[in-house]
């Protein structure tokens, strides 16, 4: 009746792996796209992001080899090889996803698809049907609007400047503000980050901000509680006015002051498919849209803008389409990091949310010079903190400032996901000498 049992639109993360997963269920699957495969994420996001900042370690590393006996010249760093390795990383993922949906038996349209009515998609002049459609387009960066906003880069250009920026500034104080100021002062530019707040990552745990604030000020010029009034074009780069203190001149400006759903031009008004804040799709726990027959995950619905989360909607879905289930998505626990210099590792409630929350709680916090460092020289400190519950002993946050802080979160998430209680974290035997041992030696509550 249908020409597809399921229409695709955007091959990003979320779209991807729904895609897939549903043709793997048997299901006649299309998908459109009319940017890049692998969309945002591989594209300009985590994959190019890391590669970024694993360049930007470097440095760091340089000199903290000096304390081992490591001499001679540190390397010179050339923008254009790490800028062009990368889009030949890229280039080659992007193949890579167009095989997986090829090999999975899903048709390939390279091309902006547009609702044109229920269970109808125009897509590169063709009309075709389908018994669902799914939104899966992700989101897009937002800039305010202000006197010079069009000069400024958002994270969809950052990536390629065509020459490397010796004076930047960051305007933001997100996950993206913090990873590309810490990535442009690894790789040697003078970085100033301007956010609006008191402290960045607004949302995160206080003592975690707090830590994370005092390492980034020795990389990175802190400019908090500013706001970017004007920006113009100077004799000697960009000249960037402030509501407060002095102006800047910098060779680059890059907002990272949110992200909206992308949902332009996709024939919504044609539909029931209702959007809120940012422009987020509204759906349910089964992501179904206010039209019956039309889907959206991932970030273009903003639950948690982050990939696994949209890959695992996008298997959630595919499942109840095509296998008959009526699943739905845990989102409690969702571990991230903010890939920092140094990294900050969170998963569970923040000790705010968590007071909130339980009353009565505990908590057990770390602060230490990592064993790398006595040797190094490197001030940089290492934070752990355990939030649990004080009636049940169950751990309900766990968070970190220091390196590999998303590598060792990630293990200790599956034991919250698993209900962890601090004595079970006590009685676990750690691995000596790590950072993460911490987290199963820490004995002394901090307060009740
Ligand atoms: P975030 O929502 O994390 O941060 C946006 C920042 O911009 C906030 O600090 C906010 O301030 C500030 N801001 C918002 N509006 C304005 C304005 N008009 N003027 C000045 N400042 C403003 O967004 P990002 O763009 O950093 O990232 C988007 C999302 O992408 C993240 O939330 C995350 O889900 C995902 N992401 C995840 C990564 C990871 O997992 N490592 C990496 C990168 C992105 P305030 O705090 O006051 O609201």
């Amino acid at each position: 009746m249908f020409d597809f049992d399921l229409f695709v639109i955007g091959a990003g993360s979320g779209g991807v792996r729904a895609a897939r997963t549903s043709a793997g269920y048997g299901a006649r699957v299309a998908i459109a796209e009319d940017r890049y495969m692998g969309g945002t994420c591989v594209n300009v996001g985590c994959v190019p992001k890391k590669l970024y900042t694993y360049a930007a370690h470097f440095s760091q590393d340089c000199s903290d080899s000096r304390g081992f006996g490591w001499t001679g010249e540190v390397p010179a760093f050339n923008w254009h090889v790490l800028r062009d390795n990368k889009s030949a990383e890229i280039e080659r993922l992007n193949g890579i996803y167009d095989n997986l949906l090829s090999n999975s038996g899903v048709t390939v349209f390279n091309a902006r698809a547009k609702i044109a009515g229920k269970n109808t998609v125009a897509v590169d002049g063709k009309t075709v049907t389908a018994r669902y459609i799914l939104i899966a387009t992700g989101g897009w960066p937002f800039v305010p609007d202000f006197p010079g906003s069009d000069m400024v880069l958002t994270s969809n250009e950052i990536f390629d400047l065509p020459e490397f920026p010796e004076r930047i500034l960051v305007v933001g104080g997100g996950y993206i503000a913090l990873e590309f100021a810490g990535i442009f002062a690894g790789l040697g530019a003078s970085t100033t980050l301007s956010y609006r707040g008191e402290i960045p990552l607004k949302n995160f745990d206080k003592d975690i901000r707090e830590k994370l604030f005092t390492e980034s000020q020795r990389h990175i010029s802190m400019r908090m509680n500013s706001n970017v009034s004007e920006i113009r074009k100077g004799d000697d780069g960009i000249v960037v006015a402030f509501e407060e203190g002095d102006p800047l001149t910098v060779d680059c400006v890059l907002y990272a002051t949110g992200r909206n759903a992308n949902t332009r031009e996709l024939g919504l008004e044609k539909t029931r498919v209702k959007t809120g804040k940012n422009g987020a799709i509204s759906v349910d726990e089964f992501f179904e849209t206010d039209e019956p027959g039309i889907y959206a995950i991932g970030d273009v619905v903003g639950r948690a803008a982050l990939t696994p989360v949209a890959t695992a909607e996008g298997m959630v879905l595919a499942s109840n389409l095509f296998k008959g289930t009526r699943k739905t998505l845990d989102y409690a626990n969702i571990a991230t990091a903010v890939f920092s210099h140094p990294n900050v590792g969170t998963v569970g409630l923040s000790e705010e949310g968590a007071r909130d929350k339980y009353g009565a709680i505990v908590v057990y916090e770390s602060e230490f010079r990592h064993l790398k460092h006595t040797l190094s020289g490197n001030p940089e400190r290492t934070y752990m903190k355990i939030i649990t519950d004080k009636a049940t002993d169950r751990v309900i946050g766990m968070h970190m400032v220091g390196a590999d802080a998303g590598e060792i979160i990630q293990g200790f998430s599956a034991a919250m996901q698993c209900g962890v209680t601090k004595a079970q974290l006590d009685s676990t035997i750690g691995i000596h000498p790590t950072a993460a041992e911490e987290f199963v030696t820490m004995r002394t509550a901090r307060d009740g």
